[in-house]
């Protein structure tokens, strides 16, 4: 598989580089030269999860890594189910929850971590990445006691829920958290420059684990094929499939999955009172605003770094960014939309309940849709428990943890900072 550096095309680099560096020159971020067009997606269709994604991760990747090697990759990321929930006649729920970590970043994460123990070489590993909740608990789990790979997970103190932060900073081992005085593009920012810093890259061998690795968007596409295969087959027709973005990766694995040939008719993407995608979307200006606090703090991301990714895909196939529905919500609309879906019959959470209810908006009455439910109910407690008036018992994997102290350093939002905490 080879790749271009989107920023620089003339840079060129094969999957095992792309996994290993994360980005490119100037922070550019790499894509795919070819995406290959899949034969007979319905025999595909017809496939178990994990034996799917292995011929589809084998085509995509090809032969830099032996199929034996890939397929046990791919067998030991994917240890949970993906299912897909009826809400109603022409609405299905994509549950992405069900992993160790309870949110879909579990995919991506596990997935990571076994290709980079796959194509790491001799040296040193540390993983830096940023995270605004999910990623830190996923990446965290991925790689807790993997021999030699030194993990560093920095999120904005105070703005994650404190059953996200029990998740990954209780573990200790190879895993580091930092708690920055800032928020969530503070900490992307100085992951970012910590990459830009040639000297410090090398010597700590920095690798991202954050949603700029393709070996996680990779894994991402597999369970867009897993929600098709259960619909009906009279339902795979006119298809919507609403995600709820933040940084626009889990939007950029569907667009892919559907340039494989998977027959999704159009996308929502669905985002909070962060609204960068959409307003561009409607007058063509990217203006980052500063980044709001909201109920789905996931997706608290005013500049989604995926997005280089999706004007890319569009541009390839020749789709019209036209064709991209978006919405935005306020936190008002999200805990009414997280009543309403409760009223149908189906318990879900803040981002969950965003894409449920874009899909709402957008659908025609001749279309299935489907949205993507990225975390557990439990993940956000306190806000499902106050919205809904109910009590929510604690998943074991999240109890289990609730017990432990925090492990965390605290730190500003300063890059001198946190070289000297790496080179520690
Ligand atoms: C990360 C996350 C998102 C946003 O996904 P992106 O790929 O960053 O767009 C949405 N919901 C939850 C629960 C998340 O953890």
């Amino acid at each position: 598989m080879n790749l271009y550096n989107i920023k620089h095309p003339e840079e060129r680099v094969n999957f095992a580089q792309a996994v290993r560096q994360g980005l490119g020159k100037d922070q550019g971020l790499f894509f795919p030269e070819v995406i290959p067009q899949l034969a007979d997606i319905d025999a595909l269709l017809d496939l178990p999860l994990v034996e799917r994604s292995q011929k589809i991760l084998g085509a995509i990747i090809g032969d830099e890594i032996p199929t034996a090697k890939l397929n046990a990759m791919v067998k030991n990321a994917f240890t949970f189910p993906a299912p897909l929930a009826k809400v109603n006649e022409n609405i299905y729920a994509l549950e992405l929850f069900h992993g160790p970590t309870l949110a879909f970043k579990d995919f991506g994460g596990r997935f990571m971590a076994q290709a980079l123990a796959t194509v790491r070489g001799d040296g040193k590993i540390t993983i830096l990445t940023a995270t605004s909740g999910d990623t830190g608990a996923a990446v965290a789990h991925a790689f807790y006691g993997l021999e030699n790979i030194n993990v560093v997970i920095l999120y904005p103190k105070g703005k994650i829920s404190p059953l996200q932060e029990k998740l990954f900073c209780t573990l200790g081992g190879n895993i580091r958290t930092v708690a920055v005085h800032s928020d969530f593009d503070a900490c992307q920012a100085l992951v970012k420059q910590a990459f830009d810093d040639e000297e410090l890259r090398r010597t700590i061998g920095l690798n991202s684990a954050n949603s700029i690795n393709i070996s996680r968007l990779l894994a991402q596409i597999c369970y867009y094929f897993e929600a098709v295969a259960q619909l009906p087959k009279e339902k795979r027709k006119d298809l919507v499939v609403s995600v709820p973005s933040g940084n626009f990766g889990n939007l950029t694995a569907g667009l892919i999955a559907k340039t494989l040939g998977l027959p999704i008719k159009r996308f929502i993407a669905s985002t909070n009172a962060n609204d960068t995608v959409p307003r561009y979307l409607a007058d063509g200006k990217w203006e980052p605003k500063a980044t709001i606090a909201t109920l789905s703090n996931a997706m608290d991301v005013s500049r989604p770094n995926n997005w280089p990714r999706v004007e890319e895909l569009f541009k390839r196939n020749g789709w019209n960014l036209k064709d991209l529905a978006s919405v935005s919500l306020t936190d008002a609309q999200t805990e009414a939309a997280l009543k309403a879906e409760y009223a149908e019959g189906y318990l879900c959470e803040p981002h969950g309940a965003i894409a449920y209810q874009a899909l709402k908006n957008q659908l025609q009455p001749s279309e299935t849709g489907i949205f993507l439910c990225t975390a557990h109910p439990a993940k956000f407690k306190e806000s499902v428990e106050r919205i809904l008036n109910i009590e929510l018992p604690l998943p074991q994997a999240l109890d289990k943890h609730n017990k432990l102290p925090l492990l965390s350093d605290e730190m500003e939002a300063d890059f001198a900072t946190l070289r000297a905490y790496l080179l520690k």
